[in-house]
């Protein structure tokens, strides 16, 4: 039986015991719990279990569950965002996880401006140069980071990562210490410049070690996705 309080309580224990490991504590880490393919009464239970930030990957299901559930609740979006997609999300979105290029930021800057109102992005970083992930490589990112400087409405607040899919917990560790070097890089680089967003349901105990304070929980919250 899948309970998901009952794994709520648990993830914040373990994020608890990870966080005073490097000096901090719970309040400190955001947790996302990542309700992708997941129904609305099961983001409501989450919810109701003290859950506060909700992370989609697509457009037309966040869209569908926001008005389902409201804004009790923050969105974030984490998944690749196509340019024609962003005007529907600018007025509902937290934050974005996963800016990728150039061209998408300057199609939020655009709409945006359009809506007089602005959006907070993190840059993705492809740190294991994986074909198949979207981001930036790390040599690139201080050029990207300078390109999104004069657009106003883009708010970069920080950073996020993919690592590879790894059954070993602490198998990524590596790629958590080299964002945690990027972000320390470059974290003056805008006004609150302050999120680092890694760690999943396998991994996020040693992405909190390396300096997480965002992670991104799917299955263990809610369970194993059947798609
Ligand atoms: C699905 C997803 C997650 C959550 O993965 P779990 O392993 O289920 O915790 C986190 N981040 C992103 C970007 C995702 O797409």
């Amino acid at each position: 039986m899948m309970d998901i309080s009952e794994n709520i309580r648990n993830i914040i224990e373990r994020v608890d015991k990870s966080a005073k490991k490097s000096k901090r504590s719970k309040d400190d880490i955001t947790i996302v719990a990542v309700s992708k393919t997941v129904n609305a009464e099961s983001v409501v239970q989450a919810a109701k279990a003290g859950m506060k930030d909700f992370g989609e990957n697509r457009v037309q299901e966040f869209l569908k569950k926001r008005e389902e559930i409201g804004d009790e609740v923050n969105w974030h979006i984490i998944g690749p965002l196509q340019r024609n997609k962003v005007k529907f999300i600018l007025d509902g979105v937290t934050l974005l996880h996963s800016l990728d290029r150039l061209s998408l930021a300057e199609e939020i800057e655009k709409q945006c401006e359009k809506l007089r109102t602005n959006l907070d992005v993190l840059v993705q970083v492809n740190i294991a140069k994986e074909p198949t992930k979207s981001g930036v490589f790390e040599e690139d990112l201080e050029k990207f980071l300078e390109s999104l400087s004069v657009l106003r409405n883009v708010r970069v607040k920080g950073l996020m990562a993919i690592p590879p899919y790894s059954l070993d917990p602490d198998g990524n560790r590596k790629y958590f210490a080299r964002m945690r070097v990027l972000y320390d890089t470059f974290k003056n680089f805008s006004d609150g410049f302050e999120y680092l967003s890694m760690g999943m349901s396998g991994d996020f105990e040693a992405a909190i070690k390396e300096g997480a304070n965002i992670i991104r929980i799917g299955t263990a919250v809610f369970g194993a996705r059947s798609y």
